[in-house]
């Protein structure tokens, strides 16, 4: 088990920022997420934890230890690539017991902790079995059980479903979170997919740009995002963002949207510049007969008790969540309302959520 921490943790490839200043604590035991789009810097984090990568600056520490200029193999760290990397030509077993083999463990233990592996993950009756004909689900397993069978500090994932369709991915989402729950080793899990984030994580930090823009348990990079792009990057449809009139002191109440007033939290600072963006999420917008703005019904997509309206407004197209009672039809002007409590306010200037 293992805290990791990382401090200023900076990366560069000649001119090209990769990551930025990275400071933060993972917590032992932890199932840590780190979401962002292509590119933004994830996987370079997670390979200088492992020592596949040397920092351009900062540091890196284990359990309180610095192993910022540890070797890969001295860090007890184990790094698992996509899961379906196997050695086809081995047994399930000579699989799972690979890194014990070339580690040069005493024959006896191999055998016992492959086999607890195999048991943990209820693959023990395919022991014997070459991994060519077994299904994919199976193959998962085993290529996790060849990853948590070193007993590491702590278990670091690229992506490990990322080959996966998603009925699949589902399935082994579960399965990797609930073997978490047992084993309980640090985890430090790269995706770009939120949904994956949103059911795995128990924090999720998300990255863009070579920055760390937010950490924070699920729930809180959804109710409260500390910037714009994060409240668009997560959640499926994305937060519907209103631009609006700022110059808002600290104290306001309420925002003006296209000669519309519209009611928000109460602001706790001023806002910077004079262009801002209110953000509501789909399920907090309500059709309503008069409503605080106006739009045009644009198309109505059902999905079981909820449906999905889109709506055409003078400050673009909306989508809104509501009950499927609701009766609108396509071409019909309908009022919209927004939950007040709900909404978030961003600086157009800065995309920092305004306080
Ligand atoms: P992806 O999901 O596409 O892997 P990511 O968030 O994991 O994205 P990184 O792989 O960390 O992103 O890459 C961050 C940036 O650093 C990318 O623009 C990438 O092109 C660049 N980069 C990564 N490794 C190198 C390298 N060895 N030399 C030069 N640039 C690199």
């Amino acid at each position: 088990m293992a805290e990791i921490r990382l401090e200023n943790l900076h990366k560069a490839f000649g001119d090209f920022t990769a990551v930025r200043e990275s400071s933060f604590t993972i917590a032992d035991g932890e199932f840590f997420v780190m979401l962002g789009p292509s590119g933004c810097g994830k996987t370079t984090t997670l390979r200088m934890i492992a020592g596949l990568e040397l920092p351009t600056s900062g540091r890196i520490l284990l359990d309180g230890e610095d192993v910022t200029w540890n070797r890969a193999s001295a860090r007890d760290i184990a790094f698992v690539f996509q899961l379906f990397a196997l050695y086809p030509h081995m047994t399930v077993r000579r699989n799972i017991s690979f890194p014990l083999r070339i580690a040069g463990l005493p024959r006896k233990e191999v055998r016992e902790r492959t086999e607890s592996v195999a048991k943990l993950l209820q693959i023990e009756h395919l022991l014997d079995r070459g991994v060519g004909g077994l299904a994919a689900g199976d193959r998962q397993r085993v290529a996790l059980g060849r990853a948590i069978v070193r007993r590491a500090k702590a278990f670091l994932m690229d992506e490990p479903l990322g080959a996966l369709d998603a009925e699949f991915r589902d399935v082994m989402c579960e399965e990797l979170r609930v073997l978490h729950n047992r084993i309980g080793a640090t985890t430090v899990y790269v995706t770009h997919d939120q949904v994956e984030a949103m059911s795995m994580a128990d924090r999720i930090c998300v990255m863009n740009h070579a920055e760390v823009l937010q950490i924070g348990s699920p729930l809180e990079v959804y109710d409260r995002p500390a910037t714009k792009f994060v409240a668009g990057f997560i959640g499926s449809p994305s937060m519907n963002f209103l631009p609006a009139k700022g110059g808002l002191p600290a104290g306001s109440r309420a925002i003006r949207v296209n000669g519309s007033e519209i009611a928000i939290p109460e602001t706790q600072a001023s806002l910077e510049s004079a262009e801002a963006f209110v953000g509501a999420r789909p399920e907090h917008i309500q059709i309503t007969g008069e409503g605080a703005l106006r739009g045009r019904v644009f198309g109505v997509e059902y999905m079981g008790a909820r449906q999905l309206v889109t709506v055409d407004t003078d400050v673009g197209r909306l989508r809104v969540r509501s009950p499927n009672t609701l009766r609108v039809n396509d071409g019909e002007t309908v009022g919209l309302d927004f939950m007040t409590e709900r909404l978030a306010v961003f600086d157009a200037a800065t995309d920092r959520a305004v306080p």
